[in-house]
């Protein structure tokens, strides 16, 4: 059986974790340079190196067209393990936000403005959504709508035809208007009454069926329009991050880690998440700052956050240095899954790479 690729690196395993919770030191610690285990050159035979190279040959395998000559003939060098502590804070959070709106005038059910007091957006009461179910909705605020007369056609709810100009005839597309063809005919020149036309050159303008006059587009046809204040109530999760490792100047992205699967240290959930003592989750100021219960800062911060969650993982991470041909290339391997990160990869193409 092959070597791990992460064989001596000590994070907490098992449960997720009365250790994290009641030790935050130590999670910490891990992180930094002296507390890493085996930060030490390895020979390339070793069962590290060996299951560096089997963990890039099967990325390549599966997900690239890389050339496999450098991952199996290169030696290989130095071996760096690095453990990185990622703390993900979820917030589920809702806005709301008003616009005007205007639609039609048909009747219907609806508060007019002075009949009543218009409500801030936050003190509409509505039906709370299950949490992390993302959604958008529309609600009217009540006593706001106010009817007026369509501006755009007076109230008429029909408007002039832009085709025909009113006259609802249009020049005959079968003669181009002059009301008759012509035509050869057993080598003669024949001129013949346009039949599509009659022989005068028009014929009735098909978009308003010769009337002159269309449905109005702004009421369509209703000749009054209705205005009102439309909120906006949307439910979405905001994601924060922090990555914390000692991979200096890497190429990976903490992003890459953050998405890599790795060893729960922490995980929890509550209606509002403060900085645990020990742990340095990514809780900026701001997001601290709208974590208020009352109707007032609600509606100055503008987002209500309803749910958190505290992820805290561990992601090993190696990295590995080969030498092939005399060139010197770098990969990592990281996440229980063993993915690679690799830039300096030789043969990163089929064809025309460097060393092939
Ligand atoms: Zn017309
Ligand atoms: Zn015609
Ligand atoms: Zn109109």
């Amino acid at each position: 059986m092959s070597a791990p690729v992460f064989p001596d690196v000590h994070v907490p395993s098992g449960e997720p974790s009365a250790q994290g919770l009641e030790q935050h030191e130590p999670l910490l610690e891990l992180v930094k340079t002296e507390q890493v285990p085996n930060v030490r050159p390895l020979t390339s035979t070793s069962p590290e190196a060996e299951a560096c190279r089997r963990a890039l040959l099967n990325y390549i395998d599966k997900s690239y067209c890389w050339g496999t000559a450098p991952a199996k003939k290169c030696e290989i060098g130095r071996i760096t393990p690095f453990v990185s502590c990622v703390t993900t804070l979820r917030s589920f959070a809702e806005t709301r936000n008003t616009c005007p709106k205007t639609v039609p005038f048909r009747g219907g059910n609806f508060t007019m403005s002075g009949q009543g007091r218009t409500p801030h957006p936050w003190e509409i009461s509505l039906a709370i959504v299950s949490p992390w179910q993302e959604c958008i909705e529309k609600h009217e605020v009540p006593f706001t709508s106010q009817v007026a007369r369509c501006g755009a056609c007076g109230g008429d709810g029909r408007v002039d035809c832009g085709t025909c100009h009113r006259s609802g005839r249009v020049s005959c597309s079968t003669c181009g208007g002059e009301g008759r063809k012509t035509f050869e005919r057993d080598g003669q020149q024949v001129t013949e009454s346009c039949g599509a036309c009659g022989g005068d050159g028009k014929c009735t303008c098909s978009r308003c069926s010769g009337s002159g006059q269309v449905t109005c587009g702004t009421c369509q046809g209703a000749g009054q329009l209705r205005h009102y204040v439309e909120m906006t109530r949307q439910y979405r999760t905001l994601k924060h991050f922090q990555v914390v490792d000692d991979i200096l100047d890497s190429d990976l992205e903490p992003s890459k880690i953050e998405a890599a699967p790795g060893v729960p240290i922490l995980d929890f959930s509550a209606g509002s998440i403060m900085p645990p003592v020990g742990y340095s989750p990514p809780v900026d100021q701001a997001l601290v700052n709208i974590n208020v219960n009352t109707l007032t800062e609600r509606s100055s911060l503008g987002a209500y956050i309803h749910q958190q969650r505290l992820e805290i993982k561990l992601v090993n991470v190696v990295r590995a240095e080969g030498t092939y041909k005399s060139y010197s290339f770098y990969w990592f391997v990281y996440g229980t899954d063993e993915k690679i990160e690799s830039k300096t990869y030789p043969a990163q193409c089929c064809c025309g790479c460097l060393v092939c």
